[in-house]
């Protein structure tokens, strides 16, 4: 049986760690997902001028910062990304690609992704595109699948496509080492769109096509539809009140992924609105 935590917190940027530490500093039982940087957005920053008490100030410096403060206060990033989460009636279901948590509530504080879905992507999302290898590689036994990846997790997840399918092709859309099983064909170059019939059966890329049975298409985040169904939004964010509260009970949201400005500052103050309420939920349980 899983633990049930008090509060998961899923996202470890300056709204997931200031949420997490709020929490911790409340004696409740959390855990955090993400990753050991913390944040692309904060590893990235060459320099940060806004930062109450802190200026100038780059982002590995303040990425570091946040890791001494969480990590003397007792909170861990659990490096592992969140696929879905249920609302299960009196508490939360979260999957990892391997693993089912528990909580009694939930912050969502999984920053803001830029890119764009590939013209199709979403037309077959579920029939045919997948963002989730473990849940959907045994529906293409014997099939020709395609991983388009966006990080190194892809890699092992192609590696376990690739024991349950035919055929794996691997499109690599980041630099650095590639160490799939070596039956894996890696295919360089730029999707364009995903086309079908009734189910997606091809990926054009810039300058050749792939037939296929699948495209996984692999990254850090999840869209937040994709990620907790029934799930409100507003345009590219998720619809909260001044509570952090969403429509779902006991499920908050904090940081770029409620809205503009995309900002540290509001990002930390939103996760500690959200980290106070979600405690104030807790505790009328
Ligand atoms: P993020 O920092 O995006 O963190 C979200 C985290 O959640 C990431 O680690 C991600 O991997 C993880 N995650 C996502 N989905 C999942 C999942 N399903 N499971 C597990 N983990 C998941 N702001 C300023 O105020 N001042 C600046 O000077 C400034 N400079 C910037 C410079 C650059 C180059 C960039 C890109 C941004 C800059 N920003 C600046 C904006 C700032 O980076 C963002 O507003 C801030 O990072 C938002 O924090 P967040 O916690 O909401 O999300």
């Amino acid at each position: 049986m899983s633990v049930r935590y008090d509060l998961a917190i899923v996202g470890s940027g300056a709204a997931g760690i200031s949420a997490a530490i709020n929490a911790k500093l409340r004696n409740k039982n959390i855990i955090v997902f993400g990753n050991k940087d913390l944040s692309a957005k904060l590893v990235k920053a060459p320099m940060i001028d806004n930062y109450l008490g802190l200026p100038e100030i780059t982002g590995v410096q303040l990425k570091d910062k946040f890791i001494k403060h969480a990590t003397d206060m007792g909170v861990e990033v659990t490096a592992e990304k969140i696929n879905n989460i249920y609302a299960m009636g009196d508490y939360f279901a979260l999957m990892s690609n391997d693993k089912e948590y528990e909580a009694t509530a939930v912050i969502v504080a999984t920053g803001i992704e830029f890119s764009k879905p590939l013209p199709g992507e979403l037309e077959y999302l579920g029939n045919g595109v997948s963002y989730c290898a473990t849940c959907d590689a045994s529906f293409y036994k014997g099939k020709v699948v395609t991983v388009i990846g966006y990080n190194q997790e892809s890699v092992e997840e192609a590696n376990f496509i690739n024991e349950v399918v035919e055929k794996t092709y691997f499109v690599p859309m980041f630099k650095g080492n590639v160490a799939l099983n070596k039956d894996i064909e890696i295919i360089q170059g730029e999707p364009v769109r995903i086309q079908g019939t009734d189910k997606a059966n091809l990926l054009i890329l810039k300058d050749r096509e792939i037939k296929t049975d699948a495209v996984f298409i692999l990254k850090d985040s999840v869209s937040p539809e994709q990620l907790v169904p029934g799930l409100e939004m507003d345009g590219l964010h998720i619809k909260v009140n001044r509570k952090m509260e969403t429509n779902l009970e006991g499920l908050y949201a904090a940081g770029d992924i409620s809205g503009k400005p995309y900002q540290y500052m509001k990002a930390a103050g939103e996760g500690q609105i959200a980290a106070l309420n979600a405690v104030g939920f807790i505790d009328s349980k």
